[in-house]
């Protein structure tokens, strides 16, 4: 099921997608879908869409894909290298990523994103599937000028409209091998797959839930695989994730 969240009139809907279209529901996010509302589907084009969760924290894992740690200069690591990125860094499908000023270098990040279902808790890795509600698309938009400067990640991953997610929540689908393109302006700059990571999904949850409480609607990003580069003003970015769809935004 491909879950998505979206502005109707004034009000947030949630609805169900099927097709190229959306059924709305009577509930207003991805926990509370509630029951279709309208005999009338919207068709996914003209949805205005959101985010499809609102998380409390954000939980990005570093250099997750050999390749990538190798090309930007580094070993792949031993065990997962976390960071957060702050919810206020959130962008709708389709908004626009806005570069800041005081970076000359800013990279898209394409990424498996995970989201949490229940409150989750020193997890062990063969029970992960339920306390995941399922996968959307990210894009870990990331200040390289300035994560290479800052000995944290934190100033570099967190600037406003750094986090695009979505277009949906996708409830049924196994991780393990799927797909992962992103795309500047049609050309395809990753074409990577999840079955690369260094440190499966699986093996994120129990080792992130061994330090943190996750809460329902806390999304994991799981790390990009090789070809991160550059955007600029005009640009237009796409993540695809096999499965899910693409999440698209523009950038000034
Ligand atoms: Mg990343």
């Amino acid at each position: 099921m491909k879950i998505y969240r979206f502005r109707d009139g004034d009000r947030v809907r949630v609805g169900v997608g099927e097709s190229e279209r959306i059924w709305r529901y009577t509930g207003d996010d991805a926990f509370n879908l509630g029951t279709i509302d309208d005999a009338r589907p919207l068709p996914l084009a003209e949805a205005r869409l959101l985010a499809p969760v609102t998380p409390g924290k954000i939980v990005a894992v570093g250099r997750n894909y050999a390749e990538h740690a190798k090309e930007l200069g580094n070993e792949a690591p031993s065990e997962p290298i976390i960071f957060l990125k702050p919810p206020s860094a959130l962008l709708a499908p389709g908004g626009t990523i806005i570069r800041p000023e005081v970076s000359q270098r800013v990279d898209f990040e394409g990424e498996l994103a995970v989201v949490i279902s229940q409150r989750a808790k020193n997890i062990r890795r063969a029970s992960w599937r339920n306390f995941v509600l399922g996968f959307t698309c990210a894009n870990d938009v990331t200040a390289r000028d300035i994560q290479r400067k800052d000995v944290q990640f934190t100033r570099g991953k967190s600037f406003d409209t750094f986090l695009p997610l979505g277009p949906c929540i996708e409830t049924e689908l196994d991780p393990s091998a799927l797909s992962l393109r992103t795309r500047v302006n049609g050309e395809t700059k990753q074409d990577g797959n999840t079955r690369d990571m260094v440190f499966p999904v699986d093996f994120i949850i129990e080792f992130v839930t061994a330090v943190m409480t996750l809460e329902p609607g806390d999304v994991i990003l799981t790390g990009t695989p090789a070809g991160v580069g550059p955007l600029v003003a005009g640009d237009v970015v796409e993540v695809e994730i096999e499965g899910i769809g693409a999440l698209r935004n523009d950038v000034a």
